[in-house]
């Protein structure tokens, strides 16, 4: 049930995209990883992408975040036509959570996020605040505050780069495989805050996924990427109580 607190998506979100992809190809050296791949995130949505290794999700989350090129198509921020860079990117407000994580593993967790904040140029009360928000969503990170980050189970980390994605308050969030390594109860304790936090502040996140049963519980929308083609478009209802049946498809 939605609060009051919680930002319902209304037609006019609906109506233009957050980030998209039109007629999108991308690839490496002379093969075309995806061709004609259309993709859009919504306003105010989770939307969850999966398919099997290589069907090329990191791909395109590289391509929208500007750290990979694309041969053909556009991008489109806010229904605007932009050519992705990831400095620019951050700038719009997205922020981009790669496979694998990326914590510095020899810095605390406190210097990790001090890094994030001093790269965002975001110092004093403001960087502050920042940090007091992150903590207020994800207040486990105090846990190990203190700890080096290399020290910390893999689902400690996962969290801390969430955290340090948070730290700038993005609009879009781009999270590529955030279950790698964690136990699918870790991983849904890991994914409820951030719904919440999306439904509270009207965030868009594209959720790239293999792991279903957790990811579709906290997605609006779910696409399926087979061998780079999007070969499924739903919701997450169409496969109540039947991840069988989806993971079947890739
Ligand atoms: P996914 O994230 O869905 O597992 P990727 O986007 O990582 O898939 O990979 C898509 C395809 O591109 C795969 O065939 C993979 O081998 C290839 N690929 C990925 N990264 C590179 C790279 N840096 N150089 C060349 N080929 C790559
Ligand atoms: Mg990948």
């Amino acid at each position: 049930m939605e609060t009051k607190n919680n930002r319902a998506a209304t037609a006019a979100d609906q109506a233009v995209s957050a980030l998209e992809a039109k007629n999108l190809s991308a690839g490496y050296d002379d093969h075309n990883v995806f061709e004609n791949m259309n993709l859009d995130l919504r306003k105010n949505e989770i939307l969850c992408l999966i398919g099997h290794n290589g069907a090329g999700k990191s791909t395109l989350l590289k391509v929208l975040f500007g750290l990979q090129p694309y041969s053909a198509g556009e991008v489109l921020l806010n229904g605007q036509h932009i050519v992705p860079s990831p400095s620019d990117m951050a700038g719009h407000g997205i922020s981009y959570v790669p496979e694998g994580r990326g914590v510095f593993p020899g810095l605390t967790v406190k210097e990790n996020f001090a890094l994030a904040l001093w790269s965002a140029k975001m110092t004093g009360s403001v960087a502050d605040e920042r940090v007091d928000e992150v903590l207020g969503v994800l207040p486990k990170l105090k846990d190990f505050w203190t700890r080096k980050a290399g020290q910390l189970s893999g689902g400690q980390q996962q969290m801390v780069s969430i955290g340090r994605a948070m730290l700038c308050k993005p609009s879009i969030l781009l999270l590529d495989e955030p279950s790698i390594g964690l136990a699918p109860k870790l991983f849904q304790d890991l994914l409820e805050p951030i719904r919440a936090v999306q439904k509270q502040r009207g965030m868009s996140i594209l959720l790239v996924e293999q792991q279903v049963g957790e990811a579709l519980n906290v997605s609006d929308r779910v696409v399926v990427m087979k061998s780079g083609e999007i070969i499924y478009r739903g919701v997450p209802a169409d496969f109540e109580g039947d991840h069988a049946k989806l993971m079947e498809m890739f």
